[in-house]
């Protein structure tokens, strides 16, 4: 790869994706390169647009499209009122919750953990938590973070961050295996967490 500074830098980004590494890395360049027009051309295209049109809402969290903006009138994106809450660490566990259709309230999407590599606290959306909270009349709160020690962590100090308001702060229970991230549990796991949450 003499000179081809252009596939070492996209060898390098690559590997940086969940679960790939640099050997993996190099398999999918090698099938990128061979496949100009039918993956690297629309890839370009639609990775320039998502970049350009789709973010995260800075107040819940959720992916969205940049032509909207996500005011708190309208950031549950749903008309239904709910008095229930779920706070999660990543856009997939709110995917893993409503696919298994155990939760109906609204999401807050935390953007990570405390302590994982890399996250400042202030780029977690916590204190868009209270706020919504208090606007929307919330009643309960489901803190559905990993049963990591990030997690946990991560769900004490949502606690205390909620601790002057007058509402219900559950967690869900036991049963989720430890170091489980919520987006690889299976549907029975997530719905017996749900029914036996815990008030903390
Ligand atoms: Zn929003």
């Amino acid at each position: 790869m003499n000179n081809l500074t252009e596939i070492e830098d996209l060898i390098k980004i690559i590997s940086k994706l969940p679960g790939l590494g640099p050997k993996s890395a190099k398999r999918i360049v090698l099938k990128l390169i061979n496949n100009r027009e039918e993956l690297i051309k629309p890839m370009a295209k639609i990775l320039a647009e998502v970049y350009k049109n789709v973010s995260r809402c800075t107040i819940c969290g959720t992916l969205k499209s940049n032509s909207i903006e996500c005011s708190y009138s309208d950031c549950n994106f749903i008309d239904e009122k709910f008095d229930k809450i779920c706070v999660v660490e990543n856009i997939s566990d709110q995917w893993s919750i409503e696919s298994s259709n155990i939760f109906k309230g609204y999401f807050h999407i935390l953007g990570g953990t405390i302590s994982s590599a890399g996250q400042n606290n202030e780029d977690l959306l916590v204190s868009s938590l209270a706020e919504r909270v208090k606007k929307d009349k919330i009643k309960e709160v489901i803190l559905a973070t990993s049963a990591t020690v990030e997690g946990q962590t991560t769900a004490y100090y949502i606690q205390d961050s909620l601790k002057n308001l007058n509402i219900k702060i559950t967690k869900l229970a036991q049963g989720l295996p430890v170091g489980g991230e919520i987006e690889s549990l299976d549907d029975g796991t997530l719905n017996s967490a749900f029914k036996n949450r815990k008030t903390i």
